[in-house]
């Protein structure tokens, strides 16, 4: 039985674990901290202090610029009592038809989730229930020659325009509104506001799933954390292990081939290591020396994704709405890109989802940035500004029934932002028997669904 190394139980690293153990691989997952998940982290409020929280949004690079209250005020007034948090806000695209949960279907073990499409706030300020409501008949209509092209297109003729900018493509074939909801789709599908750096390829991938009836937005009851849960009982499930707060320190490269990795000064051989790390920090633990210069060069310089995201904590809601994620684009606000587009989640406060106390609701919602402008105060402002003002589109005077707000701001959302630009590396490495999963390795999506898919191919290749 071959045995398979991973280094990380992030989503990617998981999924890899899942599928290579139901193949009949012996499955050893390394992961340096005390719970499994990544960045698919859900917090338990009970139990988090002050200071956990600060560590753990720091390690996973967030900071948090706003809140009302303070953040000392919260943690000492107990307000997160009863509350679950992800890192910042969290929607998995196609979760009905995604892989993940294919795979956690066929063990039994699929959290019960919320599946949606989007409604979303029109240029006129109005919010639509449904984004086919933004839509008049006569506006489909129009619409409707355009999406059949569309529909039609083969992959290879998709992945031609690869390098072709959204922004070329939509003056080409789209004006007005058509072109004004595309604009706002395509930036929230790539996680990316600057149109010149959006890949046309990319964005008609996803709108091809679209046009059929799986729902684009779901969330899992208990926070993203449920999913990441499930796959690690899978990999026991199949005779592998998933070894807690079991960092490792290197990868042993010999000859140009993996052959394990060193865990607490003991060696563990391994016929197959998978890296899940970030990949600006795998050279980290597997020695550049082993690797070509550019190929090195190439990966430290990725650039990843930011946000920053809003979780309102309400005392009252009327629960009838409570039903889809709401898009939104705010213009001119002195981004990369001009206007920057954003989703504020209805679904994930429904009581079902278990993310707050009985009577309680807790609405996440996100701006998209680069990982700068998360960095820049200012900009964070003026980005928080615009959240708050869309949540009072949505809900008018939400204010008055604000419990806290906190607003975590994230410069490295997705591993590698999925832009023209910013080429994600396969998940084959220069290094035979080494491999990389997660969001950082060029894969189908961004995201959650890219680290998933990275792992689904490796299975497949392996
Ligand atoms: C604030 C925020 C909001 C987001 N919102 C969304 C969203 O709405 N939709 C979406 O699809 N995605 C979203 N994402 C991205 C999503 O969370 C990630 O794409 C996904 O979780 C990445 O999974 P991964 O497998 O690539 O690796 P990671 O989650 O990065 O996992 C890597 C794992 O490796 C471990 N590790 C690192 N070094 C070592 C070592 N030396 N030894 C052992 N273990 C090690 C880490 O502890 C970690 O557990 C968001 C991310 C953030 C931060």
């Amino acid at each position: 039985m071959k045995k398979v190394g991973i280094i990380g139980a992030g989503l990617g690293g998981l999924t890899a674990g899942a599928l290579l153990s139901q193949k009949g691989y012996d499955v050893n997952v390394f992961e340096k901290e005390k719970v499994v998940g990544g960045r698919s982290l859900t917090l338990e409020g009970d139990e988090l202090t002050l200071e956990d929280y600060k560590k753990i949004l720091h390690r996973f690079d967030i900071w948090m610029p706003h809140s009302e209250p303070s953040l000392e005020e919260i943690f000492e007034r107990n307000l997160l009592e009863g509350y679950r948090l992800d890192l910042g806000f969290h929607l998995l695209g196609f979760i009905d038809k995604s892989p993940l949960t294919k795979i956690l279907n066929d063990e039994g073990v699929t959290p019960p989730y919320s599946a949606s499409r989007f409604g979303v706030i029109s240029p006129e300020k109005e919010v639509m229930h449904d984004f086919k409501e933004y839509l008049s008949i006569w506006d489909k209509l129009q619409l409707m020659p355009l999406l059949f092209r569309f529909a039609l297109l083969r992959r290879s003729t998709i992945s031609d325009m690869d390098k072709v900018p959204v922004e070329e493509t939509l003056d080409k074939y789209c004006k007005d509104w058509i072109r004004d909801a595309l604009e706002t789709a395509a930036r929230y599908i790539s996680t990316v506001n600057d149109l010149e750096k959006i890949s046309t390829a990319e964005i008609l991938g996803v709108m091809k799933q679209w046009g059929g009836n799986a729902k684009p937005t779901g969330y899992p009851k208990g926070g993203s954390i449920a999913v990441c849960k499930g796959l690690a009982e899978i990999i026991k499930k199949n005779g592998g292990k998933v070894h807690l707060e079991k960092k490792v320190d290197e990868i042993s490269i010999k000859n140009g081939e993996a052959k394990g990795v060193m865990v607490g000064g003991e060696k563990k051989e391994q016929d197959i290591v998978i890296s899940n790390l970030p990949v600006q920090d795998v050279f980290e633990i597997a020695p550049k020396k082993h690797f070509p210069e550019d190929y090195v060069e190439k990966l430290i310089n990725l650039e990843g994704s930011g946000s920053v995201c809003a979780y309102y904590a309400l005392e009252d809601l009327d629960e009838s709405i409570l039903k889809k994620p709401i898009a939104f684009r705010e213009r001119d606000l002195g981004v990369e890109g001009k206007d920057a587009a954003g989703i504020i989640d209805l679904q994930t406060a429904k009581p079902e989802m278990d993310m707050s106390p009985n009577g309680e609701y807790l609405i996440q919602a996100y701006i998209i940035c680069t990982p700068e402008e998360a960095k820049d105060k200012d900009k964070v402002k003026t980005l928080r500004k615009a959240l708050d003002k869309n949540m009072e589109l949505v809900l008018p005077n939400y204010k008055d029934d604000l419990k806290f707000a906190l607003y975590p701001t994230s410069y490295h959302l997705d591993g590698v932002a999925k832009t023209i630009y910013n080429e994600k590396p396969h998940s084959k490495t220069p290094v035979k028997d080494l491999y990389m999963v997660g969001d950082c390795i060029k894969s189908t999506g961004i995201g959650m669904n890219c680290a998933v898919d990275s792992a689904v191919q490796l299975s497949k290749d392996l």
